[in-house]
């Protein structure tokens, strides 16, 4: 497309070698450091990010973790980067955990987390430009690899430097193969000392070199900043242990934290997290919405843990058997009307397709993820907890009424006033129950009813090899039974069983998909569960730090007056205390990413998601929009 190659075949790996971990003194650089974060403008083939992994899996402790952040705007498709890829035989292992993992070609951010938590990449699908600005990260080093300047301006912009000067560390380094004169200037405009070095082989000359002095940049949105954390000690409590919560402490444990897992009932997913099996599913979007990246990106992370769990635990419940979605609703039919996604990602399919696919005679036409699936949340939570259990503690019957910060912790208590423990850090998982303690009482979550019913199996339904999704969802025959859910009762905070609901969940199957009506007689319906699940207004998740609220209502109270950003003060959270819930009914598919997302930022981790898709989850976003509408707020 540019008429320029990604690698030279002679030079390949000991090009990227000279150019890019010699010239940022790598990997003399990773010594006794546990942390290391590489931005790369131009993923292409990988690689550099292969040639690099097998320096750091080669020199690193196994409790170091790589960062590699690439930027690539035209992604090779699966086959065309193993093609790529099969020219080093020498790094074929490397390259098979990263072709395991290598997401569908969807706009946006992708982390893939690689050999055991190792080396994380996190792949920026779109145009330079735009990517870096959506990236809160802090870089040690740059690879400049966008093909040459001059067939490729778009990758040499001064707005390209200018993000690289925010994204730096104070001491990060640069290096790239081209010497080209306003490369040079724009990055010495930017803060950088240049420097040119000797050219790889019989090429003349390089660049490389260091930021030198940092210009302070301007915060677009500074009530949304969200500053580095910092913990005297690595002991957190989650409060909750459904899904939210265990994959929040799997997260934190990962990273080296002592979680205890505080739990109301007598076991962890008993809410919930406890139907016996549920669909993990993407929500599309058109529009490029914040919301349709979120799940996107949700959804792949998700996939690939479970895929990775699955090959550690080969007795995990998780059937990849791909969900059909039928073009019922005006939403789903317009998405297939309009849409044009990636194939891996998701099919548009007629009605002779469907049938084949879902193994029964249906009418509609309907999308078809291929990667998703279905599973057990109870199983997946106590294998979260199973996997690391020297770190994660989980206490049930233990309610938490009141939390403290005193001397720089979190001081939990239950209800007769008893303290539960000292905390650095903690992180609320309890559904709609987050809102209970004074520091959270303004959170807007909503407990939504939902009630699923469970239908004997016959040989019709049977035939039925993967869930199927209208408004609601039946799932394929799991111990002789069926689970079709679920309704879905705002302001109705009952657990108990209704046959009136049944009937409902029966009612929208059978107008989804009227041809097994005579298989089903109301009498088939075994029993059924109901649980209550958290909702906010705006349906997406609250996952971030918690807003010290007298610090936002002194500051940001105006900013219905629309005063400019430099006005304003960074945003100020309460120390060490986070929230993760708010997932409503597509909490197998957000949790993941969130409980990464959340250790990301404790851990002071470049964040798995672009900054529109953080500020769409922070708690805080409600406050800031209620100020800018001039509202008072309760
Ligand atoms: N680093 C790669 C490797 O190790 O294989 C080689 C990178 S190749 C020389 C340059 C890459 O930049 C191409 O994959 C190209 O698609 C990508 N690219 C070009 N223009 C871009 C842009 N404006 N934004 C993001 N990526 C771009």
């Amino acid at each position: 497309m540019f008429n320029d190659v990604y690698f030279s075949r002679e030079g390949g790996v000991a090009e990227t070698e000279y150019v890019f971990l010699r010239h940022n003194q790598l990997p003399q650089r990773w010594q006794h450091c546990q942390q290391f974060v590489i931005a790369e403008t131009g993923f292409g083939s990988g690689l550099n990010f292969i040639t690099t992994v097998h320096h750091w899996l080669d020199t690193q402790q196994n409790d170091s973790q790589l960062f590699y952040i690439s930027i690539e705007k035209y992604p090779l498709s699966k086959p065309d980067l193993q093609q790529a890829l099969s020219a080093w035989p020498q790094f074929a292992e490397y390259c098979d955990e990263l072709l395991r993992y290598y997401p569908a070609a969807i706009p946006g951010f992708h982390r893939i987390s690689l050999f055991n938590h190792r080396v994380n990449l996190l792949l920026l699908l779109g145009d330079v430009e735009t990517m870096l600005q959506q990236l809160h990260a802090k870089v040690d080093a740059w690879y400049l690899d966008g093909f040459a300047p001059a067939k490729n301006p778009d990758m040499w912009t001064d707005r390209v430097f200018a993000e690289m000067a925010r994204l730096s560390k104070s001491d990060a380094t640069f290096s790239s193969f081209t010497a080209a004169g306003h490369v040079r200037r724009g990055l010495v405009a930017q803060g950088f000392k240049v420097a040119k070095a000797k050219g790889f082989a019989n090429k003349r000359e390089m660049i490389h070199g260091h930021m030198q002095q940092q210009t302070q940049s301007q915060s677009r949105s500074p009530w949304y900043d969200i500053s580095a954390a910092s913990f005297i000690a690595k002991r957190a409590a989650v409060i909750g242990g459904g899904i939210a919560g265990m994959a929040t402490a799997q997260s934190l444990a990962k990273r080296g934290w002592q979680v205890d897992v505080l739990e109301r009932n007598a076991d962890i997913a008993s809410e919930g997290s406890g139907n016996p099996a549920g669909v993990l599913l993407p929500r599309i979007s058109i529009d490029n919405s914040a919301e349709g990246e979120f799940y996107a990106t949700a959804y792949q992370l998700a996939v690939n843990e479970l895929t990775s769990i699955k090959r550690q635990d080969a007795g995990f419940d998780w059937y990849p058997s791909g969900v059909v979605q039928l073009a019922i609703s005006e939403r789903i039919m317009h998405q297939i009307e309009q849409g044009t996604f990636d194939q891996n990602f998701v099919q548009t399919l007629n009605a002779e397709q469907v049938s084949n696919m879902c193994g029964i005679k249906l009418e509609h036409a309907g999308l078809y993820y291929p990667q998703a699936g279905w599973l057990k949340p109870d199983q997946l939570c106590k294998i979260l907890a199973s996997q690391s259990a020297d770190q994660i503690h989980v206490r049930c019957n233990i309610t938490v009424k009141h939390l403290d910060y005193v001397a720089r912790q979190w001081r939990a208590y239950d209800a007769k006033q008893n303290v539960l423990g000292d905390y650095n850090c903690v992180v609320l998982a309890n559904a709609a129950a987050a809102k209970q303690f004074n520091q959270t009482s303004w959170l807007p979550l909503k407990a939504v009813r939902g009630q699923i019913s469970y239908i004997a199996s016959n040989d019709r339904l049977k035939q039925i090899h993967c869930p199927i999704c209208y408004e609601g969802y039946i799932l394929p025959e799991m111990h002789q039974y069926h689970i079709v859910g679920a309704t879905f009762k705002p302001d109705d905070t009952s657990v108990v069983i209704r046959s009136t609901e049944h009937r409902q969940n029966l009612d929208s199957l059978l107008q989804a998909i009227p041809e097994i009506a005579d298989s089903i007689p109301e009498q088939n319906v075994i029993s059924g569960r109901a649980a209550l699940r958290a909702t906010t207004e705006d349906r997406m998740p609250l996952v971030g730090p918690v807003a010290d609220r007298q610090f936002f209502d002194h500051h940001y109270a105006d900013l219905a007056k629309g005063r400019a950003a430099a006005c304003y003060a960074e945003a100020k959270y309460l120390p060490g205390l986070y929230v993760n819930t708010g997932h409503g009914a597509r909490g197998l598919t957000s949790s993941i990413l969130s409980a990464e997302l959340l250790a990301a930022q404790i851990n002071n981790e470049p964040l798995p998601v672009s900054m529109r898709v953080l500020q769409a989850l922070l708690p805080s976003r409600f406050l800031v929009r209620a100020y800018k509408k001039g509202h008072a707020i309760s």
